[in-house]
């Protein structure tokens, strides 16, 4: 069977592996001179650089193994440090309630236990479902909690109010069922050979950045014979119509440049583009509200600042977050803590995003301006001096968080059911089912669309990937 991969991401280049390992014929169309998607990496002399920070962890042995055998063990095994900067003082992340009580002033902390009680009191009275990030943390953590650490960094990467987020978000990125839970947990002694946590340990490639992953795994879909091909843009999927059914099939796939690739009568297309970007490739469009849904699928983009610093390093933090309204800068990552071979020589090199929209005066910062506001940033949370830093380059990636804001699940549900009508058009990976996941939630999405599209129950695979990670509680 012939299968054409749209994306060579982690989710394509996964689903691509599992179809040539299992014989199929496969094609993957990356519109980028290079693979890797988001979790790619380039240099910056004498630098490797990500696009923003990635830590590679997961609960998944089938993802564990397949990253061992593409990188043929050549991994280093991290201990992890991120943690929050605010009021001049650091707190874990994901917070730690010992670090917490040990660092807010007492007459805060009393507030902020009275607030939590009086929220717990009121939710005994009167059981709400929270549909909103704001009211749910609120519940379960205290309204004094909400404003110091919960409301801001989110408010500040997402750009709208709390209250406008989903409570899915608070349900995927906090999971606790309130501060109750947090304490116990914190106070639960940890048994011997505890399993290694996702949050104390992770991995990062020895050489090459985190794009190292997604190099091996181009290197394992040609070896197994399949096609990649770079600078392959796709800009229309041309219909026709089903002849077993009431729906559509791709029947020709138009490129940039004006190339077109025909496809075999049962010829299979795995997507793993954004879901507005693709609804609008389909010709002929699809239904106006199914292109009106996509149309409201919305995203954080996010402006990245690369600095060189004249120290031998900034922090032992593989990031640090900086919630405060006052700086522009919402996360630092530095670079010479994931890998020495990364950040060779006596300085160091920061990554500093800045979340923003695709358009705005962020968004169209040049690289001068971006680096003395990112610079000014540094010196006011008292990371760097003033002029100790360089700009080296920047980067712009425009679908970097999908926006799960109060109405984005009945705009999925729309766009999705619209493209379900295009029988052979099977998506996966973050863009493709609009899902905030880690990479190896995207692995796992690809070898589960791979899996359906091999046993001839593609429908299946597609389920079993949407299901990667609607359960489990993660951190980036
Ligand atoms: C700033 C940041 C930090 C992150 N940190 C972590 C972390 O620490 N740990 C972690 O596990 N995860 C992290 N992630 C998430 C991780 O990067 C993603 O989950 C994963 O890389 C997504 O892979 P994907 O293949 O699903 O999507 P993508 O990587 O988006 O792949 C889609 C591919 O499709 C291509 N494409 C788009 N349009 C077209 C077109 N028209 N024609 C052809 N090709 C096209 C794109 O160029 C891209 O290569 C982070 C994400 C961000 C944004």
């Amino acid at each position: 069977m012939q299968t054409f991969v749209l994306g060579a991401g982690l989710a394509g280049l996964s689903c691509a592996e599992a179809l040539v390992r299992a014989g199929q014929s496969v094609t993957v169309l990356e519109k980028e001179s290079a693979v890797g998607g988001m979790a790619r990496s380039f240099k910056l002399e004498p630098y490797c650089v990500d696009l923003g920070p990635h830590r590679f962890h997961t609960n998944s042995t089938t993802v564990d193994a397949q990253l061992q055998t593409w990188l043929r063990g050549d991994l280093l095994l991290r201990q992890r440090l991120s943690r929050i900067l605010l009021r001049g003082r650091f707190f874990d992340y994901p917070l730690n309630p010992q670090n917490v009580l040990t660092s807010l002033p007492p007459s805060l902390l009393l507030r902020a236990f009275s607030d939590w009680a009086m929220a717990r009191g009121s939710e005994r009275l009167r059981h709400r479902e929270h549909d909103n990030f704001e009211s749910w943390v609120v519940a379960h953590f205290g309204r004094t909690l909400y404003d110091i650490f919960f409301g801001p960094y989110t408010e500040k990467a997402w750009g709208i109010p709390g209250a406008h987020i989903s409570a899915d978000w608070a349900r995927q990125r906090i999971g606790h069922r309130g501060l109750w839970d947090v304490l116990k947990q914190a106070l639960r002694p940890v048994a011997a050979g505890r399993p290694r946590s996702l949050t104390t340990e992770f991995y990062y490639p020895r050489r090459g950045g985190i794009g190292a992953i997604t190099q091996a795994a181009r290197e394992a879909v040609v070896a197994g014979g399949g096609c990649v091909l770079t600078d392959s843009c796709v800009r229309a999927l041309e219909l026709r119509r089903d002849s077993g059914g009431p729906g559509h099939r791709v029947a020709r796939i138009r490129l940039d440049g004006g190339r077109t690739l025909a496809l075999d009568a049962g010829a299979q297309v795995v997507s793993t583009l954004a879901l507005p970007a693709l609804a609008r490739a389909l010709r002929p469009l699809p239904p106006t509200p199914v292109l009106s849904s996509a149309g409201q699928l919305r995203y954080v983009a996010i402006l990245f600042i690369y600095l060189e610093v004249d120290q031998a390093r900034v922090s032992p933090d593989h990031w640090i977050y900086l919630p405060e309204a006052h700086l522009r800068t919402h996360r630092i990552s530095e670079i010479k803590n994931f890998s020495d071979a990364s950040s060779p020589g006596p300085k160091t090199a920061l990554c500093c995003e800045i979340t923003c929209r695709v358009g705005d005066a962020t968004w169209r910062l040049g690289l001068d301006q971006a680096a003395r506001l990112a610079e000014m940033d540094l010196v006011r949370a008292g990371l760097v001096q003033a002029g100790s830093t360089r700009g080296l380059a920047l980067r712009r990636l425009a679908r970097a968080y999908p926006i799960y804001d109060l109405e984005y699940r009945g705009h999925l549900e729309c766009v999705r059911a619209g493209l379900a009508q295009v029988t052979n058009l099977h998506t996966t990976g973050r863009q493709g089912l609009f899902r905030y996941n880690n990479m190896d939630h995207s692995i796992a999405m690809g070898q589960q669309v791979a899996r359906g599209l091999v046993s001839g129950a593609a429908q299946g695979g597609e389920r079993a990937a949407a299901a990667v990670a609607s359960e489990e509680v993660f951190f980036g």
